[in-house]
């Protein structure tokens, strides 16, 4: 998976992208990060890519040149990597067209599901906005997919970007030592994780439950199941609802 960030702030997915298990997949070749500096476009001399919105109102919006500007030059980076891997001409190589997420309150809100479907992508573009937002001509022309991150509104979509680009990353085989975890994980049935343990067995007179301690793994599996359900149910019961549902049960 190769990302593609278009952000004010390159820095900011940089230096958070390349920490601890993100990091160690770039490392590996699994997955890479190529940002492009929106203010790299900027119209003027003063570096700036925002102006006021039509029709009044308060703040400023991102305009729509340096934004299509920073587009082509994504597209362009990435065809020149396909260039190094299919010979122009390859019909699979025309066929492909990069989805184009752009961060907004707008958006689909995103979940695991979401993050499922994009890691089977090869190279995604991902458009941070800032101020009030980016002008609507461009987005309308570029965009292929608007995802929130949740109903409340950030400063930036730089922290949309990491969370997307985190979640879709953990799916990629490799990313995570042990591939198992993310299928157990919570969300991954639709139901929310059991609860776990590790050493020791008792912490200030609070044990471990015998059940996990007997070495019988058909029994440890029922437990689990049976405790994320009512979990899921005390936590979340709109997904419990959901889960039944599917089955018919409800
Ligand atoms: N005027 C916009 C509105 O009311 O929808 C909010 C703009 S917000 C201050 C600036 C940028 O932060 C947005 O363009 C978007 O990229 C990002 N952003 C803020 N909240 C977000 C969220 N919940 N999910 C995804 N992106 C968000």
């Amino acid at each position: 998976m190769n990302f593609h960030v278009i952000t004010l702030f390159p820095e900011m997915i940089e230096s958070a992208f390349s920490g601890s298990i993100t990091g160690r997949a770039m490392d590996k070749g699994l997955i890479t990060l190529d940002t492009i500096s929106l203010r790299a476009f900027s119209q003027n001399s003063y570096g700036s890519v925002d102006d006021y919105t039509y029709g009044g109102g308060a703040g400023m919006l991102i305009s729509c040149e340096p934004v299509w500007l920073a587009y082509e030059e994504a597209v362009s980076r990435i065809e020149a990597g396909a260039d190094e891997e299919t010979p122009p001409g390859n019909a699979f190589r025309e066929e492909r067209k990069t989805r184009v997420i752009f961060t907004t309150p707008a958006g689909r809100v995103f979940n695991e599901k979401m993050a499922e479907e994009l890691s089977k992508e090869k190279d995604l573009i991902i458009l941070c906005g800032h101020y009030e937002g980016i002008d609507q001509r461009v987005t309308d022309r570029i965009v292929t997919d608007e995802i929130s991150i949740g109903d409340y509104v950030l400063t930036g979509g730089e922290l949309p970007a990491l969370v997307i680009m985190d979640a879709v990353s953990r799916r990629i085989p490799g990313v995570l030592n042990n591939d198992e975890s993310k299928d157990t994980e919570s969300f991954e049935e639709g139901l929310l994780e059991y609860p776990q343990y590790t050493r020791p067995c008792e912490w200030k007179g609070m044990k471990v439950p015998d059940i996990l301690l007997s070495g019988d793994h058909a029994a440890v599996d029922r437990w689990r199941h049976h405790e994320a359900l009512k979990r899921t149910g005390e936590k979340r019961p709109d997904l419990l609802e959901k889960w039944l549902e599917k089955r018919g049960i409800y």
